[in-house]
């Protein structure tokens, strides 16, 4: 890429001149970052020709996963370390007098996702690429992402992400490659030589534009696509409306309602208007890809039969899902297959991935919605659903019961997990436990059906980007222990358990954990004005916020702690610090009061004489992947407290292992496996098991009021939010919060896992004291974060699921595995 510093300083001074029209000392750290951009830009782009005409030629299999999240965050750090230039980059720019670091935080992060999901699919193409695999995103160029989040007298205020609002320097629009996609209008049915034909009329039409990101491999040759599509009105549109219109204003009017598409992450869901531009949007993502597919394997000049030889597509949950009936409509309406072989090929090709138990969340779609929108596309499903409730009463004459439950559409809508069920080859689960209750209860019915089908594929995170990029310190301190073979193959981080009794890289890792403590706390100081006691155990739960995550308890757990001291102000207590980010979606209400009521917690405490030196909390705003990025090196405590059954996997439990924080949780979701891996004693576990929630759901025998009525502290603690104390606020403001525990039964058990949390939290402050053993445990948890990298998850993709070969067997990916 580069021969050497000099070379590259060189270079970027030329591009400084040339693209921004400065010197070097003109030059502003913004201007700085666009040329660094634009420069290693033109970098990846000869890389990234050589890979497109690779892929090409070498007919590989090719794997696309549909998402309608990627949580990308910032690309110039990982893209650098992922090239090998980090470094080079980092102390040329210095030395040309500019600040790598304020220059990598001119870039907006991508914040093109919620959460997890969004995420899993940004370190899924991470882990794709450096593994050497062909496999590429499909998703959507939204021009808004997730919002950005600010505190306004505690409460959550929304704003809108301008992330496009300088150039993004990490793409190339592909024009040429623009597709059309269709919605409304109505099917005229012709029958011709005993054939049905299905023609298409009085829809309205939009063209997809791809916009080109290039996904680095890790020291590699790799540079993968991931594809997003923006919503444009043909050119055709435009000229018919012109006619009709005259005037300007009205033309503009309509591009931008065309243009609606592709405008919002989360589309205002409150009103029919809302909703239907969220299918829109689905369907726009998936119409476009399945298009793209189609024309690279028409390219290849095969028989349709082997299409899913050559092309797998996968769903990222079930918001995709419509491409199982696009697929179909293409195969037989463009392609002329007929019913029976287009569904063999469609079946074998797709493959999904649940992420939730909650039934709640489980997408549905209202009949008419899709009807009038999709015309076509619903009577494929309509289709689907008929031969799948054939088949069911076929195996089972009579047993109106099981086809009720099973049907596709039912009750006036369509079930999006039932469709990508029936119409996958592959259904796959994100953490054993949660693959175990897909199969003994929320999809018990088709796990009969089609035992095969369903798996398990533990989640995981790019070590590269959560350890290697986030903690240059210990990052460094295991290069120094173990060498580096680790980066290619994280497992190999098991070779730090040698270090286990070598008290001087016990000292090692603390001081690491103190200085990125003490950097966390002056950014903190800068932005907030709060300051933080680096020697105080750094205790942090950051994710989305959820009534299920129980960012709840942790507030009860604070006010317990409040009132601990305030009783007797001069008890020993450890001093802590605990650290929040989290969004609450937009229209859920009771996760806004939960900000508000952390946020009003800090406020008391961190003002108050007598607990301020030993208690501090920082609710950070915009909880990002930056965010994130900065905080993880940081913590102490991994917080992760989801009622049981209900956390599909986690992600965020994985990230904080890796650098050492030790988990503090339920047995839920993948922290079971961090606990098989690390044992008992390297983590905390505390509260009802999944089984133990479940029985009381089912017989319903869980009385909050009881508890409350029973227990001293719980009564005293919730009472606070109403009345008594400083955090009640005239009694009016958490009253929804003490209701919903106290009257609506506290659905996810906050109350019921009070004790048995606050005895663990104690537990926590007493064994920190013991500082060489602590992290003697840190290193445990570190040595045993391997497994948990997404390079594992993708290496068991590839065999099991897409059945992909790597071009280069370096990375030693077993053999294809015919599927
Ligand atoms: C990892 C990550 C998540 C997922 O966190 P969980 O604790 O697994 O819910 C959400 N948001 C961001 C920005 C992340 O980086």
């Amino acid at each position: 890429m580069f021969i050497n510093k000099e070379e590259f300083k060189e270079a970027f001074i030329r591009k400084l001149e040339e693209k921004i029209g400065k010197k070097k000392d003109q030059a502003s750290e913004q201007d700085a970052y666009l040329a660094l951009g634009a420069l290693i830009s033109e970098r990846i782009n000869q890389k990234w020709l050589q890979n497109n005409q690779k892929g090409t030629e070498s007919r590989d299999k090719q794997v696309y996963f549909f998402s309608m999240e990627f949580l990308l965050g910032r690309l110039l750090g990982n893209n650098l370390l992922n090239l090998d230039m980090l470094s080079l980059v980092k102390t040329g720019l210095n030395e040309l007098g500019f600040r790598f670091t304020s220059i990598e935080e001119k870039e907006k992060d991508a914040g093109l996702g919620n959460g997890g999901l969004g995420r899993l699919a940004a370190c899924f193409l991470d882990s794709l690429a450096s593994l050497d695999l062909p496999g590429h995103g499909y998703g959507l160029r939204y021009k808004y992402g997730m919002f950005d989040q600010r505190f306004i007298d505690g409460n959550q205020v929304e704003l809108p992400d301008q992330w496009l609002s300088q150039e993004y320097v990490w793409k190339v629009r592909r024009e040429e490659e623009a597709v059309e996609v269709r919605f409304g209008g109505h099917i005229l049915t012709h029958e011709q030589e005993g054939k049905l034909h299905f023609e298409h009329v009085d829809y309205e039409q939009l063209r997809a534009v791809p916009y080109d990101v290039p996904v680095i491999g890790y020291h590699n040759d790799t540079v993968n696509t991931l594809r997003l599509w923006s919503a444009e009105p043909t050119e055709e549109d435009i000229l018919v409306k012109a006619k009709k219109e005259h005037s300007c204003q009205n033309l503009l009017d309509h591009q931008r309602s065309l243009e609606s598409i592709t405008e919002f992450l989360y589309p205002d869901d409150s009103t029919e208007e809302g909703k239907r531009l969220r299918l829109k949007q689905e369907y726009f993502l998936v119409s476009s890809g399945v298009q793209c597919v189609i024309r690279s394997f028409e390219k290849l000049d095969l028989s349709w039969s082997l299409f899913p030889d050559y092309k797998k597509l996968h769903i990222n949950d079930t918001h995709p899902t419509l491409i199982i009936p696009e697929l179909m409509r293409i195969l037989m309406d463009e392609k002329k297959l007929g019913w029976e072989e287009a569904w063999q090929i469609t079946q074998a090709s797709v493959s999904y991935t649940n992420h939730t138990t909650l039934s709640e969340a489980l997408e549905t779609w209202p009949v008419e919605m899709i009807r009038s929108l999709l015309p076509r596309i619903y009577m494929i499903i309509e289709e689907i659903n008929e031969r799948f409730c054939r088949m069911l009463w076929e195996s089972s004459p009579g047993n109106f019961d099981r086809i009720a439950k099973l049907a596709i559409i039912a009750d006036g809508q369509v079930k999006m997990a039932h469709l990508s069920i029936v119409g996958s080859s592959s259904v796959n689960g994100v953490a054993k436990m949660h693959t175990e209750i897909l199969k003994k209860r929320e999809m018990k019915l088709f796990y009969d059906i089609f035992p095969d089908r369903f798996n398990n594929k533990t989640n995981g995170i790019s070590h590269r980007r959560w350890l290697m990029y986030v903690n240059p310190l210990l990052t460094n301190a295991i290069d120094e222990a173990i060498g580096e073979q680790w980066k290619k193959e994280p497992e190999r981080l098991q070779d730090l358990l040698y270090q286990i009794e070598d008290a001087s890289f016990l000292d090692t890792l603390n001081e690491i954990k103190q200085k990125n403590k003490q950097n966390f706390a002056s950014w903190v100081e800068d932005k907030t004005g709060v300051q933080l006691d680096p020697t105080s155990i750094f205790d942090v739960q950051i994710k989305r916020l959820h009534g299920y995550k129980r960012q709840l308890l942790n507030a009860l757990h604070i006010i317990h702690l409040y009132n601990q001291i305030k009783c007797n102000p001069t008890s020993n207590l450890t001093p802590r610090t605990f650290i929040f980010g989290a969004k609450a979606a937009s229209s859920y209400h009771f996760a806004k009061k939960v900000i508000k009521l952390i946020n009003t917690i800090a406020q008391i405490v961190n003002n108050d004489a007598d607990v301020k030196d030993k208690l501090k909390v920082v609710f950070l705003e915009n909880y990002s992947v930056s965010l994130a990025e900065r905080i993880i090196p940081a913590a102490n405590i991994s917080e992760q407290i989801s009622t049981a059954g209900k956390e599909a996997s986690g992600t965020g439990n994985m990230k904080l292992m890796m650098n050492g924080a030790l988990t503090l949780g339920t047995m839920d979701g993948a922290n079971v496996e961090i606990c098989d891996v690390i044992g008992n004693d390297h983590m905390y576990s505390f509260g009802l098991s999944a089984e133990e929630v479940q029985a009381y759901y089912d017989t319903g025998i869980y009385s909050a009021k009881e508890t409350y009525e029973e227990d001293e502290r719980i009564r005293r603690t919730l009472d606070q939010l109403i009345h008594y104390s400083p955090f009640s606020k005239g009694g009016t403001e958490f009253r929804e919060i003490y209701d919903e525990l106290l009257f609506n039964n506290d659905e996810y058990f906050v109350l019921r896992d009070f004790n048995s949390y606050v005895n663990t939290q104690q537990q926590i402050s007493y064994d920190y004291q013991d500082i060489r053993n602590w992290n003697r445990k840190c290193l445990v948890n570190i040595a045993h974060s391997g497994v948990f990298s997404s390079d594992r998850t993708i290496k068991s993709y590839a065999a099991e699921i897409w059945g992909l070969n790597s071009h280069n067997t370096v990375n030693g990916l077993g053999e294809e595995n015919g599927m």
